[in-house]
């Protein structure tokens, strides 16, 4: 059985400052469960202060937004695997479709990324998810599975056990148009479908996708209600301790 696992991706939102007063806000609304996981994804600039608020034992694991593929060298303004593994990161998101529609970043770059993430111990959460012209024109499952390809090419069992998929439709995020539970679980269902195919069934089923897409406390439940979708990436939602806390004790709630 897949524990869910809910991420709060903070994108270029909150200090270092800020971030230390919204850890506290939230771990007096909400404490953890063995019936979900947590990850908070908040801007480079806040990483070591959500860490130090955090602690080391905390139930709410530390992600990076994005990560370059050198470890290190003359990349001016990037951040790679061993900065973050430094500063208690365990998670990085990989491919998110703001990097690739506002930054230019293609599959090939991601695949970097996620091999980058692997080799150092993280665990990349890997985003793909179509454009609304793509899903008008019938081509959801098409581009889901190129982006797929295109990231994942030739990984070991191994390593893509490590790896969490996000699914999100670019016409979701930000917009308040959540995809329905059953559009979701379909590209999700496509997406195991995939990893059976290219490597096998015991890691298709043990693989986590989220989905991600104007995920709120009002829809998080329906959407959890389907066995094929294992959390969510949650962007505007998670700003605020209220609704992030209400999201994650629905999360929480064991499933049937
Ligand atoms: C996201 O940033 O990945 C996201 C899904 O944002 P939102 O929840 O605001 O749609």
């Amino acid at each position: 059985m897949r524990r869910p696992l809910i991420v709060g991706n903070w994108k270029m939102n909150k200090t270092a400052s800020e971030a230390v007063a919204f850890i506290r806000d939230l771990c007096g609304r909400v404490s953890a469960s063995p019936h979900a996981d947590v990850v908070l994804a908040p801007p480079f600039t806040a990483l070591e202060s959500a860490s130090r608020a955090l602690g080391s034992s905390s139930w709410i694991s530390l992600c990076a937004q994005d990560i370059h593929w050198e470890p290190h060298g003359a990349f001016t303004g990037e951040v790679s695997a061993p900065m973050l593994l430094d500063l208690g990161c365990r998670y990085v998101i990989v491919g998110h479709s703001e990097r690739r529609i506002l930054f230019g970043e293609r599959d090939e770059h991601i695949q970097k990324k996620v091999r980058s993430a692997l080799r150092h111990g993280l665990s990349p959460i890997l985003c793909v998810g179509e454009s609304l012209g793509d899903r008008e024109a019938g081509q959801t499952e098409t581009v889901v599975t190129a982006q797929l390809k295109g990231s994942l090419a030739e990984l070991s069992m191994r390593d893509l056990a490590t790896v969490t998929i996000a699914y999100e439709p670019v016409w979701a995020i930000g917009t308040g148009r959540t995809a329905t539970t059953e559009q979701a679980a379909s590209v999700h269902r496509s997406i195991r479908l995939f990893v059976e195919i290219g490597w096998n069934s015991e890691t298709a089923s043990a693989i986590r996708i989220l989905y991600g897409g104007s995920v709120t406390p009002q829809n998080i439940k329906s959407l959890l209600v389907s066995d094929t979708i294992d959390g969510a990436l949650v962007g505007g939602a998670c700003l605020d301790p209220d609704s992030f806390a209400t999201i994650l004790r629905l999360a929480q709630i064991p499933r049937a």
